[in-house]
């Protein structure tokens, strides 16, 4: 199965559109909520970032990692969510990073088509894609002299992102190249 991208980005978008979302930073608790879905901030152990449970009559419960920094809450939170939308014919999923030593383990994860549909619905749904662009070009116009790297901070930040994330996400939405990749 290849990972169905336009849909996981649609979603989002429908739930953006639901919340009345228009300006940085998203309100994750609040859309959580409007998927009926209740947020569980657990010390789990530092492998596990998330999980979720998705209930048959819709809704669910989503565990995230306490001890995360809290943009990963949030990364992770979206993430979860993006399951429930999209895989909640899966009762039961857990998101664990796996030590890095055992890269097979690692490359399958991030090669399954269910985590890259998660993980394109977490990035629509906190960097939507429409507002990042406006957010570019309201800093650029603002400081044209502004660096690449000094924009990411301020997205990151704005978005409550980590600069990672908003370093990727400006990658995939073509607005910075690779080779502008400064803070990656
Ligand atoms: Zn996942």
């Amino acid at each position: 199965m290849r990972p169905r991208y336009s849909l996981a980005r649609r979603r989002a978008q429908q739930l953006l559109a639901e919340g009345g979302v228009t300006d940085a930073p998203v309100p994750l608790e609040r859309l959580a909520e409007l998927c009926r879905a209740t947020i569980r901030y657990e010390p789990f152990d530092g492998e596990v970032s998330g999980m979720v449970h998705c209930r048959p009559d819709g809704g669910g419960v989503i565990g995230v990692n306490s001890e995360h920094s809290k943009t990963r809450q949030r990364f992770t939170i979206a993430h979860e969510l993006g399951h429930l939308i999209l895989h909640a014919d899966e009762e039961f999923h857990i998101d664990e990073k796996r030590p890095l030593a055992r890269r097979d383990a690692v490359s399958s994860q991030a090669t399954d088509p269910r985590e890259m549909e998660a993980n394109q619905f977490a990035a629509e749904l906190l960097m939507p894609a429409a507002l990042v662009r406006a957010s570019v070009e309201a800093l650029v116009e603002d400081d044209p002299e502004l660096t690449v790297e000094e924009a990411i901070d301020e997205l990151a930040s704005d978005y409550r992102v980590s600069t990672l994330a908003m370093t990727h996400r400006l990658t995939s939405l073509k607005i910075i190249s690779s080779d502008d990749d400064v803070a990656g």
